[in-house]
């Protein structure tokens, strides 16, 4: 059975999505594995996004493929001149790509959309270029025991569970470093104004150190996340925790797939699910999550800004922008400031009288009131 896209015409949602069991996670989905396992199994089965990351996500993976790359040696002979062209190709095939996409077309060129676009290319470029000598170093060093050390190693557990790949594996006299590179805000502030790094990126680290102990019986001398526009940062880790993580992570996958196994249907996906305001907001498939549905009302407290109900109405406003207007209940529904441009909205040129529509990623504007935001989406779904 081919993977539910969720959205085969513009505008219209298709549900339900597909789901089948996990092969493996990976040390940097754990977290959102134990998070919300429904999201993990969408997203790990196929199953287009049915609402668009932030421009800045976009701008995240062609950062992460250009250190690769360089971590991978491609910019050996070529140098800053080759990263340089290679991020530009790298940006033009992603703005292809997005072209194609309904949801994400209006996102380009990620030069406007993307904030500090420049001040983000430089540091890539620049961390990018960090990252060809190193390897370079690394080479001329005849340190290169593979597969123990190198750059872009995969790791996998013996049971397969959980499997990735690391960025770098350095040796050092005291013993193996392994180290990530990061684009995004990977840090958070704790209680005395102090900048420290996120759980989940040091346990993503800490499974990787259980990996290659797994491997190579050897425990890594040093974690190090390495941040595009800081110094690196050490993660500090005791074998007893990195195997107890990989222990968890395990756990956690035959869990979802003993679920996947015996249940189906709502009540499964009710049994996946966790909704919460912090984990909704950033998943892309709200549209066709019942779970999300039933647990909030649209924009109470810190929940996302979406809005569901009944199409009444749809309105040319004299700014050449649209009104729609939605009943919910007794409430009515006003999304005011939307684009006339039939590409951004498809839903808006087939909507009847009585369909059910969800408007997804929208700013507040009052009660019962919201506005066009860049990310916004619109859906005509089935009625529940
Ligand atoms: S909308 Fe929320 S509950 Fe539903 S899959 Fe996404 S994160 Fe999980």
């Amino acid at each position: 059975m081919l993977p539910a896209t969720g959205a085969l015409k513009p505008g219209e949602l298709q549900t339900p999505l597909h789901i089948a069991p996990l092969r493996a996670v990976s040390p940097s989905h754990f977290t959102s594995l134990q998070t919300c396992a429904l999201k993990e199994v969408w997203a790990g089965n196929g199953n287009s996004p049915l609402l668009p990351p932030s421009p800045a996500a976009h701008l995240g993976s062609i950062v992460h493929k250009l250190l690769e790359e360089a971590g991978q040696g491609k910019f050996a002979t070529t140098g800053a001149a080759g990263i340089a062209e290679r991020w530009c190709e790298l940006l033009a095939a992603t703005e292809d790509r997005l072209q194609q996409r309904w949801l994400d077309r209006h996102l380009i060129p990620l030069q406007s959309s993307v904030p500090q676009f420049e001040v983000r290319r430089l540091q890539a470029c620049k961390a990018a270029g960090v990252l060809n000598d190193r390897r370079k170093e690394h080479e001329g060093s005849g340190a290169t025991v593979d597969p123990a050390y190198g750059f872009e190693l995969p790791l996998e557990s013996s049971d397969g569970l959980i499997r990735g790949r690391i960025d770098a594996i350095l040796p050092s006299p005291e013993g193996p470093i392994l180290q990530d590179y990061k684009s995004g805000a990977i840090f958070e502030i704790a209680g005395s104004d102090e900048l420290v790094l996120k759980n989940e990126y040091a346990d993503q680290l800490k499974i990787y150190g259980a990996l290659y102990h797994e491997r190579t019986g050897v425990w890594p001398h040093r974690l190090e996340v390495l941040p595009v526009s800081t110094a690196p940062y050490e993660v500090s880790f005791t074998p007893a925790e990195c195997e107890e993580l990989a222990h968890a992570a395990r756990a956690a996958v035959a869990k979802v797939n003993d679920l996947i196994a015996t249940c189906n249907g709502h009540e499964l996906e009710a049994s996946l699910a966790n909704p919460s305001p912090s984990a909704c907001c950033y998943c892309p498939y709200r549209p066709a999550c019942h779970a999300y549905s039933s647990a909030t009302q649209p924009a109470i407290g810190s929940w996302p800004a979406d809005a569901s109900g009944e199409f009444r109405e749809l309105r040319l406003l004299g700014n050449g922008k649209r009104l729609l207007l939605l009943s919910s209940g007794e409430a009515q529904l006003a999304i005011r400031g939307l684009s006339s441009d039939p590409q951004r909205h498809p839903a808006l040129s087939f909507l009847q009288e009585g369909d059910e529509v969800g408007a997804y990623s929208l700013k507040p504007a009052g009660p019962g009131s919201f506005a066009e935001g860049p990310l916004s989406v619109i859906y005509r779904q089935a009625k529940t």
